[in-house]
């Protein structure tokens, strides 16, 4: 253990944001690093507690205070050593991830938890400072091709572990650059592109190969792979967003969350784009919907320099404070508050849009919303919402993104073709653990799999899954699994 007073002794301090004011100018990060004495300080404050919840709480299985313990000598060799062992991209999980490490941190219930997340952040960016990033696939081969098909973070991490179990590994990719949602979902002010690029030189460094602007079930079949590989794993994202087919959907003005945050992505990273521009400059801007796409439109109008920009949920806000149905400090992620709303934002609790009104040229001029109430069961959970009677209103916007999720993959082309199960939410159908699917030699991980989730997760389908193909291949698989450390 480092400091076994250090959790007495110092507070949880996080490194320096820009000013909201300065930072909306760019699209750049605006997160600073700490000096080494203030990381040394925060990983100190880690109590090598018992039982470390954090293990538990990591979907990767981070073995956390340990590498705290690594962190406070100094020892970044074995701190990076550690956090690679389970998780195979910290560079993205330190600058995005919701950190539920943080929310099982034992020290948490008194005082504000670890700064966790930020600790995996330094020891990664020392790690790539330091050199020590290096390709690791074996010499000696198994001779077995595997086909990834996805570059997202499920995909990225799947194709990672089977080329370090020595499996010649090609991902394929129907965009023009591999990362999925970190690359052309997730804006620039929350992760840089280069830190993909970083990663996935690596990864080419490690003999992996990235077949780009290659869509499974429209350049090639999914039938082609499974002729040509020993195995296929699917990574495909769950890609098609929840609508809101009310009246006035049609009117110019009315987009899809994904279609603002993609173009945007791309025109920051001069990838060419082939749809209308979507501008937020100069309008009144609303978003529908309070999770992380959200927030994302949040910060990308706001730089893009709208007039106004207020977000809906549907949802009433919730308790700031522990009550007896929520003992633990965490909230509900659909309602966090992010950095993109200190930019500027105005949230709605508990309101429900009725209709998109528009003006003789079919261009959006307003939204009809009315509050809604909840009727709560006995566990105090929203079970269903009525109109609050004379709260009918109409509010001025000629810009709308749908931001209320995604439902599933999308099922024309590969899915359809292939002839592959779905479950019951329309995702492909794989048991978790097992993640093979009803198709011979094919495996399926990630937000295909098991819905819309987070970043970690889809590196910790992507990993297990993994597992499971080489034990498939070989027998038995030396790979790492979360199931050994937590
Ligand atoms: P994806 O990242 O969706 O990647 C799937 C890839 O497969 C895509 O590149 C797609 O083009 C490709 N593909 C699909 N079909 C084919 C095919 N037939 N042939 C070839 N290629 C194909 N999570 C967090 O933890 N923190 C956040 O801050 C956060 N912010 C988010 C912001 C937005 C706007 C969105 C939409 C999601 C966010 N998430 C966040 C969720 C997170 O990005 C996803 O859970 C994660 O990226 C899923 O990873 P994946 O690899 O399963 O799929």
């Amino acid at each position: 253990m480092g400091k076994p007073t250090g959790f007495q002794e110092y507070n949880r301090e996080l490194p320096a944001k820009k000013a909201p004011e300065e930072r909306v100018k760019n699209y750049n990060e605006f997160v600073g690093l700490y000096n080494e004495e203030k990381l040394n300080e925060q990983s100190a404050r880690c109590m090598n507690c018992g039982i470390p919840f954090c293990h538990s709480g990591c979907p990767l299985g981070n073995v956390i205070p340990e590498f705290n313990d690594a962190v406070y000598r100094h020892s970044w060799e074995e701190a990076y050593d550690i956090l690679s062992t389970t998780n195979n991209f910290p560079e993205f999980t330190g600058r995005i991830c919701p950190a539920p490490c943080e929310s099982a941190c034992v020290l948490g219930i008194n005082k504000p938890p670890v700064a966790i997340e930020e600790i995996e952040k330094h020891i990664i960016e020392i790690a790539y400072a330091k050199n020590l990033v290096k390709p690791s696939a074996p010499f000696i081969k198994t001779g077995k091709k595997v086909a990834v098909i996805g570059s997202g973070p499920a995909g990225m991490a799947a194709a990672a572990q089977l080329s370090k179990a020595g499996h010649a590994v090609t991902v394929y990719e129907r965009d023009d650059r591999p990362g999925g949602l970190l690359r052309y979902g997730i804006p620039d002010f929350k992760l840089e592109k280069w830190v993909i690029d970083r990663r996935v030189k690596v990864m080419e460094e490690d003999g992996i190969v990235f077949k780009c602007n290659t869509e499974i079930g429209k350049d090639i079949t999914l039938e082609e792979l499974q002729r040509n590989n020993d195995a296929v794993v699917l990574a495909g994202g769950s890609t098609i967003p929840r609508n809101l087919p009310i009246p006035g959907r049609e009117f110019k003005g009315v987009h899809f969350a994904m279609d603002f945050l993609k173009q945007q992505n791309k025109r920051v990273g001069n990838s060419a784009f082939d749809t209308e521009d979507i501008l937020a400059t100069g309008k009144d801007v609303v978003v529908i919907g309070g999770g992380d796409t959200g927030s994302d439109c949040v910060g990308t109008s706001n730089r893009h320099g709208a007039n106004s920009v207020r977000q809906f949920e549907v949802m009433v806000q919730p308790p700031q404070q522990r009550t007896p149905h929520m003992p633990w400090p965490n909230y509900p992620m659909l309602l966090k508050t992010t950095s993109s709303h200190e930019e500027g934002c105005e949230r709605h609790w508990g309101v429900n849009t009725k209709e998109f009104l528009g003006d003789e040229n079919g261009n959006l001029r307003a939204l009809k919303v009315t509050d809604v109430s909840w009727e709560l069961d006995v566990m105090n959970r929203p079970i269903k919402f009525a109109e609050v009677p004379g709260s009918e209103r109409e509010l001025p916007c000629q810009l709308v993104f749908l931001a209320m999720g995604f439902v599933h993959p999308q099922h024309t082309g590969m899915i359809e073709q292939g002839g592959l199960e779905l479950d019951e939410r329309k995702n492909v159908k794989a048991k978790e653990g097992v993640y093979r699917t009803n198709v011979s030699k094919v495996f399926a991980c990630g937000d295909m799999r098991r819905g819309q989730s987070l970043v970690v997760w889809a590196i910790s389908e992507g990993r297990e899954a993994a597992r499971k193909v080489d034990e498939f291949l070989m027998g038995h698989s030396m790979l790492e699994s979360k199931d050994a450390v937590s």
